[in-house]
């Protein structure tokens, strides 16, 4: 294993950790409070900042204008942005475009990348994935229930979706539908790319999600496809091949996503230390710091957050020599654990900080609501362990 970081490499991160605690810091007392909407011109300002340091979607491969990182450094790349919930977004290499930007790169036709993918990374368009469904189980998305008939040239689209992240304001969704129900199992969905706008796609309500609904980028949405019709030519990559296309989509999403909660743990982590240096707790003086237990939550917090991070860039580097497919269990491991890791490191510097961390003064009750969705979005836990320990106990069976 080497995680070696090379000159050039430590020199960006450098640069993206001045940005963020200078830049993006000092944004988030709003971001909290107000519509994403509503911030988007400022967030602009600093995104074009970016594009000046030439730091401007680092995660995308040469040809569509990033750096062409390898794993580990992509992972590193995004624990440095996700110290802040703002980070991965002003960088551009945020969840869902970046999944969907790198499948359209990995299968869309020529026009496909024209019209979809050019101006997705250039910032011009945003995306959305829609795959849950309300009435169906996402920890088995073979049960689908949304159909995509194919009539004349073009597929007619019904079904019902929710928790497509960012749908509000996309120019796009790529809908994962089945379009032949007599084949395999495994072959019935294919992913379709739907604009927005098409008649028959609905977004029916940003879903409200720990007492916020959100707007624009920051939002969940449940959308109602009604015999929306688009144009075969819309179908991304071979007819049948979603499931296969959306396992390539997670394995490096899970990197990205475990780094982001790592770098949440780091601030996270921060905070909590320096909270217990300064709050005093008695006449003399003495501080949280002081206390048994507090010193027991800072070791702890940091063996683990050490761990989860080693874990991850190991998965990383497991992904860089053999693939995604070779790395199910590292890829499966880090998803739960580092997510559990950071619920546990977000909750003791809560704690620590008392009432204080229970109002948005700090980032850490917006962290406290919206990371708990990490143990159940992209596999929840226990699917996971379950996967996992019947791959594990396959070994064992002579
Ligand atoms: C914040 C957020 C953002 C999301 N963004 C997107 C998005 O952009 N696009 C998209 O398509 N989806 C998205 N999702 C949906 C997400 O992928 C699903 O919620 C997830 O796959 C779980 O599916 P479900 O909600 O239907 O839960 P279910 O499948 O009903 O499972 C409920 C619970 O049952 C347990 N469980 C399920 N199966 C098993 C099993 N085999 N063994 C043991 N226990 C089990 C688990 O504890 C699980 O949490 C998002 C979800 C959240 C919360």
């Amino acid at each position: 294993m080497d995680f070696t970081v090379s000159d050039k490499m430590q020199t960006i991160l450098k640069m993206i950790h001045e940005f963020v605690e200078k830049e993006l810091f000092p944004l988030e007392k709003e971001f909290v409070k107000k519509d994403f909407h509503e911030l988007l011109p400022v967030i602009r300002e600093k995104q074009r900042m970016v594009k000046e340091m030439e730091l401007w979607a680092p995660i995308y491969p040469p040809e569509l204008g990033g750096m062409g990182l390898s794993m580990v450094e992509h992972a590193m790349v995004s624990e440095a942005l996700g110290r802040s919930p703002l980070g991965h977004y002003v960088f551009w290499c945020q969840a869902p475009d970046a999944g969907n930007a790198e499948i359209i790169h990995m299968y869309g036709t020529k026009e496909q990348k024209e019209r979809w993918l050019a101006p997705l990374v250039a910032g011009d368009i945003r995306g959305c994935f829609g795959m849950t469904e309300p009435d169906m189980p996402g920890s088995n998305p073979v049960l689908l229930g949304t159909t995509a008939v194919k009539d004349g040239k073009d597929y007619v689209i019904n079904g019902h979706k929710w928790y497509t992240t960012a749908a509000d304001g996309s120019q796009f969704c790529i809908v994962m539908a089945v379009t032949n129900p007599e084949a395999p199992t495994y072959a019935q969905a294919s992913m379709i790319i739907v604009p927005t706008d098409t008649p028959g796609f609905n977004l029916v309500r940003n879903i409200p999600v720990m007492g916020h609904e959100g707007t624009d980028y920051a939002s969940h949405g449940e959308i109602i496809l009604q015999n929306c019709r688009v144009p075969q030519e819309n179908l991304l990559g071979p007819e049948g091949h979603g499931f296969v296309m959306a396992q390539d989509r997670l394995g490096p999403g899970r990197i990205h996503h475990c780094m982001r909660w790592i770098g949440i743990c780091n601030r996270s982590f921060d905070l909590m230390c320096r909270r217990a240096n300064f709050r005093k707790i008695t006449r003399d003086g003495q501080t949280l710091a002081s206390r048994h237990i507090v010193q027991q939550w800072v070791a702890e917090s940091a063996a683990e957050i050490q761990s989860a991070r080693l874990m991850t860039l190991h998965a990383a580097w497991c992904i860089d020599q053999v693939g995604a497919a070779k790395a199910r269990d590292e890829i499966s491991a880090i998803k739960f654990y580092v997510a559990g890791v950071m619920q546990k490191v977000i909750d003791r510097a809560l704690q620590v900080h008392g009432g204080l961390g229970m109002t948005d003064d700090t980032i850490l009750a917006y962290f406290f609501r919206h990371e708990r969705a990490a143990r159940i979005y992209d596999g929840a836990d226990e699917v996971h362990k379950t996967a996992m320990a019947k791959r594990i106990l396959r070994r064992y069976t002579d």
